[in-house]
């Protein structure tokens, strides 16, 4: 049971993760598994399934067997069922925050306070707006009616990164089974034991066998199984833009369904106009919140000149502040690096802003910090000033603790900049000045922009990027729709 997770996890090897395939925990058909790294202490510390296409289909055949069950069923069975499992991640929150943290270097609470809440609200909230969902009609006069049948499309494959584990993952699977499909699902390799510990959830809240699958192991077997299955014809992805590629190019001519949720490069426009303690703050937050390893953070820090030296002084005191170190720690702001093949990448980087003329005004290097986890993977919270705006370092995605500050002179100049990268995901905008606010907003190439905040979520909102951080929307009826398909039944009256 999870309870005695917490014991076992902290300081031991534990039991092997297992796949939940049909209703049951298993081993993968290979019965190899991957190391699972606590990357705190970069120490081995529970086994991940590598599995491969037998898992797949095993996972297949079990959710094409519950699908007329779960389909039909009603609505309210479906939600009540999903609203115990909201209620199990509720009152499983410590354990889960606990592995969350644990797996993947982040403050323990933030996932305590932060992700496994919104868990549990991903899964309420699409438990409660299937009951609302509600399809349109189109009459023609007194000849005929036309209204729109939306069904679940059938067996849906829904694949997660490792940044925001158990939240991301079940930001999909919500509205997959609420709609009445059944799932295959794959977390990150790297981070699979949220997942693991979800699926007992499941099993408690007595979830019916087959209607969630889920498959752990390396995307390149695992997901690229799931994608390429024949008859698995609608993929909801979130992860790299370079993997969202490869996914639509086999997804492509198979003419499947997709949702691509990809990386981004986020813009920080900040004006002379701003409230500016509260926005010195804020960036700081929008900059190094888990370890700015979530696709929404600001990476790109665009100064309005009047203000730079102002700024830059305030903004890299309160960053050179942060403490970094045991992600257990309550007063820990910065955690470890979920991987040691990111760790790389991000110092790389690093090095790469240095070649390109970059100066660094904090941080910089890697972190060692003493005690239990002076093995582990950190890295500080790192500021650069000196760059152009077309750089690689201001147009790769770096996924982590790491950002650039550039002034600008006009609104037209920060806009060039903001718009420069291939991606378009979010952008946050600080001004005291509505019109300019608004003005800017509409011509920002992104699929979110926050004026005055970061990271503040309507769950029925449209989610989604443009340009290469993504195709299509998540999040309320966005998501119900992208789970269903429409019929247009037209009667002759
Ligand atoms: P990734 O693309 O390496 O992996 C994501 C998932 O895809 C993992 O489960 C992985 O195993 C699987 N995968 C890998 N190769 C695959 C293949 N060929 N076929 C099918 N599945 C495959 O991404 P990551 O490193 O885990 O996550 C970081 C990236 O995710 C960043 O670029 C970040 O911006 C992005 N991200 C985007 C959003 C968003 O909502 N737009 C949210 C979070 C993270």
């Amino acid at each position: 049971m999870l309870w005695n997770w917490i014991a076992l996890s902290r300081f031991e090897p534990m039991e092997n993760i297992l796949n939940y395939i049909n209703g049951e925990l298993v081993a993968p058909v290979s019965q190899s598994f991957l190391d699972n790294i606590n990357p705190a202490t970069n120490e081995v510390y529970s086994y991940c399934p590598d599995s491969d296409e037998r898992d797949v289909q095993l996972a297949y055949e079990a959710a094409e067997a519950a699908f007329p069950i779960w389909s039909e069923m009603s609505t309210g069975d479906r939600s009540r069922i999903m609203l115990k499992i909201a209620r199990l991640i509720e009152e499983n929150n410590d354990a889960l925050s606990l592995a969350e943290s644990i797996d993947q270097g982040k403050p323990l609470w933030l996932a305590k306070h932060g992700e496994i809440p919104r868990a549990q609200s991903n899964i309420h909230f699409f438990a409660t707006a299937i009951e609302h969902f509600a399809s349109e009609a189109h009459p023609m006069g007194n000849h005929a009616l036309n209204y729109t049948l939306r069904t679940p499309v059938g067996v849906v494959a829904c694949i997660s990164p490792w940044n925001l584990p158990l939240y991301l993952f079940t930001w999909k699977i919500a509205p997959a089974i609420a709609a009445g499909n059944c799932v295959v699902a794959k977390p990150s390799e790297i981070t699979p034991m949220t997942a693991y510990l979800f699926s007992k959830i499941c099993m408690e809240a007595g979830l019916p066998k087959g209607v969630l699958n889920i498959v752990h192991g390396l995307g390149p077997k695992v997901g690229s199984a799931m994608v390429g299955h024949p008859k698995i014809n609608t993929i909801s992805f979130t992860g790299g833009t370079k993997t969202g590629a490869e996914i639509a190019r086999v997804a492509a001519p198979m003419f499947k369904k997709l949702s691509l949720e990809l990386g981004g490069k986020n813009p920080t426009i900040i004006f002379a106009d701003c409230d500016f303690e509260k926005t010195v703050k804020e960036s700081v937050r929008a900059s190094f919140t888990n370890q700015g390893e979530i696709c929404l953070c600001g990476s790109r820090i665009y100064v309005e000149r009047s203000i730079y030296d102002k700024f830059k002084t305030a903004y890299v005191t309160q960053v050179a502040a942060l403490k970094i170190g045991d992600p257990l720690q309550d007063e820990t702001k910065v955690g470890a690096i979920a991987s040691k093949v990111h760790f790389d990448k991000i110092l790389s980087y690093i090095e790469l802003a240095k070649e390109e003329g970059g100066s660094i005004l904090t941080g910089g290097k890697a972190f060692v910090p003493q005690g239990r986890c002076e093995n582990g993977l950190f890295i500080e919270p790192t500021v650069i000033e000196g760059l152009n705006h077309l750089c690689r370092t201001n147009q790769e995605e770096i996924f982590g603790p790491v950002v650039t500050l550039q002034p600008f002179d006009t609104e037209e100049e920060v806009l060039e900049y903001a718009n420069s990268t291939q991606y378009g995901l979010a952008c946050s905008v600080w001004t005291e000045n509505l019109g300019k606010a608004h003005r800017v907003s509409a011509k920002i190439k992104s699929g979110i922009v926050w004026i005055n905040c970061w990271l503040l979520r309507d769950l029925r909102t449209p989610f989604g990027g443009v340009k290469q951080s993504g195709v299509g929307r998540e999040g309320g009826w966005e998501a119900l729709r992208f789970f269903t398909e429409a019929k247009n039944v037209c009667v002759k009256l």
